[in-house]
């Protein structure tokens, strides 16, 4: 944990997890000034500690910060800080290539004051959970049509406690509806593919074009799909990052074309999607052996543990 007051962040302090006091006027309650990030601590196959993509999720942390009005964080604090707490926590990350160690960070408003207005003074925390792959099955999902999870303009691109707060109760509606998951459309014409939970959404139609919706900031800036991307080029996908249609796809499902469909974030990994579910229409996706979607996951997961090249920089290893 790590104070901010007077415009400085303070040196951090590592303790057990233990309960904080917060006054009933800090602000977090009360306008949403609260961000977050989701990363992960994996074993290498020679033992070594490492945290994949750390640095990119430092830079997302302060681009969501940015959004939100809040102070960025300096990397040193955000990297040593954590690094710290995983050497003293070190055997909480298996050998395991299906276990890792998830790593919270987030900071919230604690400035103790009632008129609406960004705060002067925030805490730092990071807290550590060990976690599995999200689900172990594939997903039957909902395309969602009466709500949206973020418009243009929005805090939509921000890992900010208010936009998981707002898709709570479609989610929740969706799994008393038997799916898994949902899909979310653009808020403009309802038409456009933008994201699914807590996972960005990817396709790969005719076994080697990888699809996925474009960048925008309604889309979370998901780096287990920045990785997909570059490992796909690798494998020999042509990639594709555009405004992907609902109806496209379940046109090419009812063509009788190979259509894969999968989830992708830190904690969910790759999630294969076994149905999309669109206006009371069922449209199941390919989901055989050969799918390119397990060669990429097996891609990833080798890298994070060593047994792949990381050609682009992304292990960030401890020395410990
Ligand atoms: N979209 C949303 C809304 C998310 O919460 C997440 C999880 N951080 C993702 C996409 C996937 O992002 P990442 O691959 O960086 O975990």
């Amino acid at each position: 944990v790590a104070a901010y007051q007077k415009g400085e962040w303070s040196a951090y302090r590592i303790s057990p997890v233990q309960a904080i006091s917060l006054s009933p006027l800090a602000m977090c309650f009360h306008y949403g000034q609260t961000v977050f990030e989701g990363l992960k601590a994996f074993r290498m196959a020679d033992g070594k500690i490492n945290v994949f993509r750390m640095e990119s999720h430092w830079k997302r942390m302060n681009r969501s910060l940015e959004r939100m009005a809040m102070p960025p964080l300096p990397q040193d604090l955000f990297m040593e800080g954590i690094e710290e707490l995983l050497k003293q926590e070190s055997d909480w990350v298996i050998d395991d290539p299906e276990y890792s160690l998830y790593i919270r960070p987030f900071v919230i408003a604690t400035e103790k004051k009632l008129g609406v207005d960004a705060s002067q003074e925030y805490l730092f925390m990071v807290v550590l959970s060990p976690m599995r792959a999200y689900y172990n099955k594939p997903l039957k999902v909902k395309v969602e049509t009466d709500y949206i999870r973020a418009a243009r303009g929005g805090a939509g691109a921000a890992k900010n406690g208010g936009n998981y707060g707002a898709s709570l109760l479609p989610q929740i509606n969706a799994k008393k509806a038997g799916f898994d998951q949902i899909i979310w459309l653009d808020a403009k014409e309802k038409q456009f593919i933008e994201e699914s939970g807590t996972m960005n959404i990817l396709f790969i139609l005719d076994g080697n074009r990888l699809v996925t919706p474009a960048l925008s900031d309604s889309i979370l800036d998901g780096i287990t799909r920045d990785s997909l991307l570059k490992l796909a080029e690798e494998e020999g996908f042509s990639v594709e990052e555009r405004p992907i249609a609902i109806e496209e796809i379940c046109q090419r499902i009812e063509n009788g074309e190979r259509v894969e469909a999968f989830g992708a974030g830190t904690a969910a990994v790759i999630s294969p999607i076994e149905t999309i579910s669109y206006n009371g229409k069922s449209y199941g996706t390919y989901l055989a052996a050969d799918a390119g979607m397990y060669r990429l996951k097996n891609q990833l997961s080798s890298v994070r543990v060593g047994k792949h090249p990381d050609k682009y920089g992304w292990n960030h290893l401890l020395d410990t």
